[in-house]
């Protein structure tokens, strides 16, 4: 099998793609509340366009792929895109990632085509919160989303959650609980400075120390490892079925565990979550390129991947991206 590393030899072999820009919710943190300006139909990537790079990239050395978005679940019919990759000689893990809101209908199907993984997005328990958080979410139809993909053997689900000072960091702990009910992986993101611009302030920045020490304000916890654990440091309460794991992309050397590439739902390959430069891949591809012209561009982008991202600090420069765009 194919292996290739970085300059820092990093082991590059994940590969994250956002199918769809659009979302059906809109996180006060993550977009503005009219949403973001959608792109064109016709500048999003087929998903033959997609699983053309995903068989490409598997012939370098990815092995796995997370599809994510905007929301992925509202794109029509994932799970031939899923198929399509499943298909795919080298590629041996598929995940998703999702605000779980078309989950509970969807599970099933998606387990079925070959998905074999998801992490779901909550912010929120309580179902007044989740609703002003998400702007119009239903936390029911997530925890449903949760229960069926669970029930469908997309084993271990992921329940992702920001903790944001003054807005939900009052339930580190009762997310930390929720480990102790059931085999589940509960992972703390650290807030970034990218998304909704308007709401972003330093203050309300919680860094994955703090958030760990409110979770030992429940229980000692202790460390364990976890297979292709990636950037998350992971630990447990004593005999707890689920794990806690923190990811500190702006604290605790994260970028020398990055092993991803990011593929835009416009066809953009980025090197690195944090900084602006992307390679066209789309235009290559409609110009009629060959896979050899695709595998060269991704050899370049995977030269150019930076040793640690440029946020020395926490400050936003509110040109970035939208999230939804790069894929979250
Ligand atoms: N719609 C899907 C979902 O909700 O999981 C996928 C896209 S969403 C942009 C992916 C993830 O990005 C979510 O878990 C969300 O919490 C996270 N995210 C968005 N903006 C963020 C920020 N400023 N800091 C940390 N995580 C952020």
């Amino acid at each position: 099998m194919s292996e290739i590393r970085d300059n820092c030899s990093r082991v590059i072999d994940y590969m994250r793609i956002s199918v769809i820009d659009r979302c059906n919710l809109r996180c006060v943190y993550c977009m503005p509340p009219s949403g973001v300006m959608p792109l064109d139909h016709g500048m999003i990537l087929s998903y033959e366009e997609i699983a053309r790079i995903a068989r490409i990239a598997a012939g370098i050395g990815v092995k796995k792929i997370r599809l994510t978005g905007g929301e992925p679940l509202i794109r029509k019919n994932l799970s031939y895109l899923i198929r399509s990759i499943a298909e795919i000689s080298g590629i041996d893990d598929i995940s998703l990632t999702t605000n779980g809101q078309l989950l509970g209908g969807m599970a099933e199907e998606l387990a079925g085509a070959g998905l074999n993984r998801v992490n779901v997005s909550l912010d929120s328990l309580r179902p007044d919160r989740y609703r002003e958080i998400t702007r119009g979410g239903d936390i029911d139809a997530a925890l449903d989303g949760i229960a069926a993909a669970e029930r469908s053997g997309l084993f271990p689900v992921k329940i992702n959650m920001v903790p944001i000072r003054g807005l939900n960091d009052d339930e580190i702990e009762d997310f930390a609980r929720l480990t102790i009910d059931g085999p589940r992986h509960v992972r703390f993101i650290e807030y970034m400075p990218i998304g909704a611009a308007d709401f972003w302030s330093e203050d309300k920045y919680i860094p994955s120390d703090e958030i760990k020490e409110r979770v030992e304000s429940i229980a000692r916890i202790e460390a364990v490892k976890v297979r292709r654990n990636g950037p998350a440091r992971y630990f447990r309460f004593s005999h707890a079925p689920g794990v806690i794991g923190f990811i500190s992309p702006l604290t605790h050397h994260f970028c020398s565990y990055c092993n991803r590439l990011r593929l835009t739902s416009d066809g953009k390959l980025r090197p690195c979550l944090f900084s602006e430069t992307e390679i066209d891949l789309r235009t290559a591809l409609r110009a009629g390129a060959p896979d050899s012209e695709i595998e060269r561009l991704f050899r370049l982008a995977i030269e150019i991947k930076p040793d640690s991202h440029e946020l020395s600090g926490v400050k936003l420069s509110p040109n970035r991206k939208a999230m939804s765009r790069i894929g979250g």
